[in-house]
């Protein structure tokens, strides 16, 4: 034990075994020394919380195959300052603090626990098991700030009853992002699969039909649900505004009810439900519009086909009729892949649709955490790591 710089370090001097020879780190086979490099040293996991370092002068060895080469040495993974049981034990916390306070915690760099998240979740990456994929959905995610084409992430989740994870992700959400996604799975898996989820988004309508026609393409309730309250917000909006310029008492009406609107109308209680009664008897055309909304929600109760075909006809003739704008449009984009949504009632029971909002809520407490993820590369990683159920390395320390 020794004092440097700011504290107390452990340093463990390691020796090599004179009577065993140094392996080649290629090939693992036992080679003749050659020489013997400077010492090195690398961090491993803090005893008793003191920042602590294997010390040791690594061999070269000549192997026979790959010439003269750095010997094997089981703590290490190539050119890492940190021993893998040290990588392996900060991702772990990394999965339940930040990467910053992991670092902090541990008397480390950002960098370091970056590094160590990568390797792990390489490996992991590197080890899993792709059989047995059924059901997978699809989606777009913003994230960070703005519009542009890089703010989004295509996922691909892992669906099925029995395991639900991050199978890949990628940035953009174009066409080609989802081939080069689908790719990444391989096509075994591709052709392995009976449901694909998706939202209504036309470049990956497209290549699901083209990559995966085989497979029944499932419009997902929840996204259909968003579409309507998008449509249900943005008739306030226009309502509101031209309410306010127009200075009349039924502006009241709108105010402060952007999320009580949002919401399914019988989980909405006490004052903000008086407001709502109000609006509702107003004739006001938000309230026409959240009607619509609301009277959707019985679309996903039928069980047969046919009767749910007939319920999207009749919802669709009355929100055509009902001269809101934003509504008749996703009257005609329901219209349009009124077979796609349909399918869902042939998947009924089969596929968990609620799990891709899950899904969606989880990538959202780590890209919030984002503030330290400089990169997006960083991001990727956090997200393999904290959503794709990945096998790990064994915890055990390998050295000894
Ligand atoms: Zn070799």
């Amino acid at each position: 034990m020794q004092e440097r710089g700011q504290g107390i370090e452990i340093e463990i001097t390691l020796q090599p075994h004179g009577g065993i020879r140094g392996r080649c780190s290629q090939c693992l086979q036992p080679a003749p020394g050659y020489d013997r490099l400077p010492e090195r040293r690398w961090r491993f996991v803090p005893l008793w919380g003191i920042a602590t370092w294997f010390c040791y002068a690594p061999r070269r060895v000549q192997c026979a195959v790959h010439g003269v080469v750095v010997e094997y040495l089981p703590w290490s993974d190539g050119k890492r300052p940190l021993t893998c049981s040290m990588m392996g034990f900060l991702a772990r916390w990394a999965r339940r603090l930040s990467w910053r306070e992991t670092a902090r915690v541990f008397q480390t760099s950002w960098e370091a626990v970056y590094r160590s998240v990568e390797w792990f979740v390489e490996w992991g990456l590197a080890e899993r098991k792709l059989e047995g994929v059924e059901s997978i959905g699809v989606d777009e995610i913003h994230w960070g700030h703005g519009l542009r084409a890089d703010n989004f992430l295509t996922v691909i989740y892992q669906i099925d009853g029995h395991c639900r994870r991050l199978l890949w992700v990628g940035q953009r959400r174009a066409e080609a992002t989802l081939r080069r996604g689908l790719k990444a799975l391989g096509a075994e898996v591709v052709q392995g699969l009976r449901f694909v989820c998706s939202d209504m988004w036309k470049p990956y309508l497209k290549v699901l039909a083209a990559e995966a026609g085989h497979a029944l393409h499932v419009l997902d309730r929840f996204h259909i649900a968003l579409h309507l309250n998008q449509a249900v917000d943005q008739v306030r909006r226009t309502e509101s505004l031209r309410l306010r310029t127009a200075s009349t008492q039924k502006a009241k009406h709108l105010k402060h009810m952007r999320w009580p609107l949002l919401r399914r109308g019988s989980r909405v209680r006490g004052r903000a439900r008086e407001k709502l009664n109000a609006l509702l008897s107003s004739k006001l055309a938000t309230a026409r519009a959240w009607e619509l909304k609301e009277v959707f929600a019985y679309f996903w109760k039928y069980q047969s086909v046919i009767w749910a075909g007939a319920f999207l006809d009749y919802w669709c003739e009355r929100a055509m009729r009902s001269r809101l704008e934003p509504m008749k449009k996703v009257a005609r984009m329901l219209r349009s892949h009124e077979e796609l949504i349909l399918n869902w009632f042939r998947a009924k029971g089969e596929i968990s649709t609620g799990a891709v909002e899950g899904l969606n809520n989880k990538i959202r407490v780590v890209t919030r955490r984002s503030y330290g993820f400089r990169t997006y590369k960083a991001m990727e990683i956090a997200l393999y790591h904290a959503l794709g159920r990945l096998p790990e390395p064994e915890s055990a320390h390998r050295f000894c």
